[in-house]
């Protein structure tokens, strides 16, 4: 386990080239002016709409959690690192944040957030083209929505990376202990055996009802019977995977050292 633990995380480290630095710090910047330019265009509606704009706001935090969610289960699920692309870009590092849960603290502001900056130039330059001004009441919510989920799909890896600290900002460690960001106990749930829930990592608010409503699972039904692929396969061998498939009580494999997080 530890050998291949050390390739992976050697890996990963040799995937961080300087050329993936600049592609991260251009992206910042391009994304910082996007949404200057996005709140310039919507600063009118705000000030016209206040409640509109707050509304909008909450729920693009919201969808912001369920963004998270999905795209964490879905690497964490389906694929392989060696997919191209995709696999080195987003499965890699779910899959080892699972081997080295502290190596997301050692990360700075660039490389924590470069990616995420990266996904949200497109939607960000998009809203900012169609948001004119107070009168168009859809228009202006749909911009202000947009704002605000990827502002947080931007925080999500900070709040993530906060969640992970032993000992975070004193102001950190507040908004986590009132559950306003992702909690520490909370998301370590996630990280817990047999790991097949608590993906959301924003606030961690859908967690709970995700979980009641099998939505997960569901996903993970309607996908293996269109694809035949079976769930986690990749990640932690085909028996485990089958066991934990399904209805199976999560509990009934929770003992098993399936996976290496
Ligand atoms: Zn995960
Ligand atoms: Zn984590």
């Amino acid at each position: 386990m530890s050998v291949i633990q050390q390739r992976d995380m050697s890996a990963l480290r040799e995937g961080y080239s300087p050329a993936v630095r600049r592609f991260e710090i251009a992206s910042i910047v391009i994304y910082t002016a996007v949404m200057v330019w996005l709140g310039w265009k919507l600063w009118p509606g705000v000030m016209q709409r206040p409640w509109l704009a707050l509304t909008a706001f909450m729920l693009g935090y919201i969808a912001a959690d369920f963004v998270s969610g999905f795209v964490h289960w879905a690497a964490d699920t389906w694929g392989t690192p060696e997919w191209p692309v995709i696999g080195k870009a987003l499965i890699r590092p779910f899959r080892e944040h699972h081997v080295d849960q502290k190596e997301i603290t050692r990360h700075d502001f660039i490389e924590t957030n470069g990616n995420n900056c990266f996904i949200s130039i497109g939607p960000g330059v998009m809203a900012a083209l169609l948001t004119q001004g107070p009168a168009l009441t859809f228009n202006f919510f749909a911009g202000a929505f947009t704002f605000s989920l990827i502002l947080w799909v931007l925080m999500t890896n900070q709040f993530h990376k906060w969640s992970h600290m032993d000992e975070p900002p004193p102001v950190i460690d507040f908004l986590q202990r009132w559950h306003l960001i992702l909690p520490r106990d909370h998301h370590q749930i996630h990280h817990t055996a047999p790991y097949v829930s608590h993906y959301s990592i924003t606030v961690g608010w859908l967690n709970e009802p995700l979980l009641k409503m099998r939505f997960y699972p569901m996903m993970e039904r309607l996908v293996s019977a269109i694809t035949g692929l079976v769930p986690r396969e990749d990640d932690i061998g085909k028996k485990a995977a089958l066991l934990l498939i399904d209805d199976k009580a999560p509990e009934s494999v929770a003992g098993e050292p399936a996976k290496s997080k």
